[in-house]
């Protein structure tokens, strides 16, 4: 109709020529793996991200051709990112935590013809190379980056192409089957960008310094890699660093205001800073997801440290973000106390989604806070299916894909994960939440990690058993661990057993590794009694 709106496509590109438009002189602070800081600001990565484009398309490197980057968040990864799907490439993270067979597997799958990789993973690169014959050419995130776009000019044309073009690849972890790819576009993402932006999601702002601890190759860094430079906030990258005094020293010497990452990381954080009796002077908020925030995290960071916990949810296959913890009208108004278990669910919907409960029939659920059921999810920045087709089809008839997630929903609409349909422990016919037991067991003051998973009970089908990592130095025996619970969970959902473990494994993206775990324990035998006390 005449007299509509300019018809301008949603590609990424745009984001950080506005960021070097408008917010050029904004600093991205990045340290590497020897922990040497290095400044530059929006305006130079633009700048080099276009040498990055002339020098892609010197290898010979088309729209719709794979670039991989197996590396730490910093700012050549940075460049190299947006230098990539500027020319309508695809950019391909690969997670380096991943076991070398499986990023084989995943850069074969996605055929990608450039690696940009690390220099800490030079030994893996040299192993993962006689493995995958597509890549053509590997280069370091170094001197080497450096030297590779340095004969290309700063001048390239990006964009020009449909929104709906691919610009973003990213494997599941896989923790059934094979890794699966999953295909952002640029409208996705650009759409992604603009939902988490919101004050009631993310509430980014050119008034923050934020510390992106959660890694490029985990979803996009969260979406951050797009929300950061679209409003100008100062960004700071870890590279590989991730244990509480690294983390402390950037957020105190960067000033930094926000950070989002899984809740290991905090974990660590926040036992680093008993340790030292350490501050937290400048940081105001944190967005924790990936897996459930334990109550003692909040409280810990709200009570000691004047820090607001906001838990969100998602996963690759939802760009990620999808849900956030924020207060509502009426919530906002409550007392701390009384909005703790508010914040101990995953949250509400981001608008421009769409969410319900399903059985296993397919029949919707009520949002009665107390039915759960398989959780299913709709949007412009959901999957509609995997890379080339793997796994089929993925959407029900509705168009909602299956999140694998089990949860429940409440009259105020807050979304709460029981568990991954996985991990659910199912104990005399009815189930148990493990994430439920595991929060308030790391609650214990002398634990640092808590797994809870089900083993096999002739009677009940399947117990929890509880393993626990203690804090360095702490002691403790399972009766009182078992005291702690008890009045905190059901009685029928305390463990059968308390084990204490000098590890509690975690995976690629920092999460404790139930799959791992449940191979570790195949001979284990539970203990003899009835389990429901
Ligand atoms: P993977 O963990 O397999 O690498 P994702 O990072 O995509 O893949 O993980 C997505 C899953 O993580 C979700 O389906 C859900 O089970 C879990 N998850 C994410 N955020 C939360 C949260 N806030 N609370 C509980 N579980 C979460």
């Amino acid at each position: 109709m005449q007299g509509l709106m300019q018809d301008i496509p949603l590609t990424l590109d745009r984001i950080i020529d506005h960021a070097a438009r408008w917010h050029g002189g904004r600093e991205i602070v990045s340290r590497d793996g020897q922990g040497q800081i290095s400044r530059t600001t929006y305006a130079e990565v633009h700048a080099r991200a276009k040498q990055v484009s002339n020098a892609l398309k010197a290898e010979g490197i088309a729209p719709g051709d794979r670039v991989g980057t197996l590396g730490w968040n910093g700012y050549r990864h940075f460049e190299a990112w947006y230098g990539t799907i500027g020319i309508g490439a695809v950019l391909h993270t690969l997670n380096p935590r991943l076991f070398p067979e499986q990023i084989a597997y995943i850069a074969n799958h996605a055929e990608d013809r450039i690696l940009l990789a690390d220099p800490a993973c030079r030994p893996l690169v040299e192993q993962l190379l006689p493995q995958c014959a597509t890549i053509e050419k590997v280069i370091y995130l170094d001197e080497d980056f450096d030297a590779w776009i340095a004969p290309h000019a700063a001048e390239c044309a990006w964009g020009g192409f449909d929104e709906r073009t691919a610009a973003g690849l990213c494997y599941t972890s896989g923790t059934t089957g094979n890794p699966k790819g999953v295909l952002y576009g640029h409208r996705s993402n650009y759409l992604h960008c603009l939902m988490t932006l919101q004050s009631d999601a993310l509430a980014l702002s050119a008034r923050d310094t934020v510390l992106l601890v959660v890694p490029m190759y985990h979803a996009n860094a969260w979406g951050v890699i797009y929300s950061a430079p679209m409003v100008g906030a100062k960004l700071v990258m870890p590279g590989q660093r991730m244990d509480g005094a690294s983390i402390h020293e950037l957020i105190e010497t960067e000033g930094v205001t926000y950070s989002a990452a899984v809740p290991t990381v905090w974990q660590m954080l926040l036992t680093h800073l008993k340790e030292t009796d350490g501050k937290l002077s400048t940081l105001q908020r944190v967005t924790i997801g990936g897996s459930a925030v334990p109550e003692s995290l909040i409280r810990t960071f709200h009570d000691d440290y004047g820090v607001d916990v906001v838990q969100g949810w998602g996963m690759t296959e939802t760009s990620p973000l999808a849900t956030i913890s924020q207060p509502d009208a009426r919530i906002a108004e409550l007392g701390f106390d009384e909005q703790v278990p508010y914040k101990l669910k995953q949250g509400r919907l981001l608008g421009g989604l769409d969410l319900k409960l399903c059985d296993d029939a397919g029949a919707t659920l009520p949002h009665d806070g107390k039915t759960f059921g398989r959780l299913m999810i709709k949007g412009p920045t959901i999957a509609a299916a995997y890379f080339k087709g793997e796994g089929g089809q993925v959407l029900d008839d509705e168009g909602f894909f299956d999140t694998g997630d089990v949860s429940t929903i409440d009259p105020d609409g807050y979304m709460q994960i029981t568990d991954r349909a996985k991990d659910v422990i199912k104990s005399g016919g009815e189930w148990i939440s493990s994430i439920d037991v595991e929060n308030v067991a790391v609650g214990h003051p002398a634990a640092e990690l808590c797994a809870v998973i089900g083993v096999s009970h002739p009677k009940w089908d399947e117990r929890p058993i509880l393993l626990v990592q203690l804090k360095p130095g702490a002691t403790c025996t399972k009766d009182d661990v078992l005291r702690f619970l008890e009045g905190k969970i059901a009685r029928w959902w305390m463990p059968d057993d308390v084990l204490f473990v000098d590890e509690i494994p975690l995976g690629a993206t920092g999460k404790i590794d139930k799959k791992l775990i449940r191979q570790r324990m195949t001979d284990y035998k539970l203990p003899f009694g009835d389990p429901v006390r």
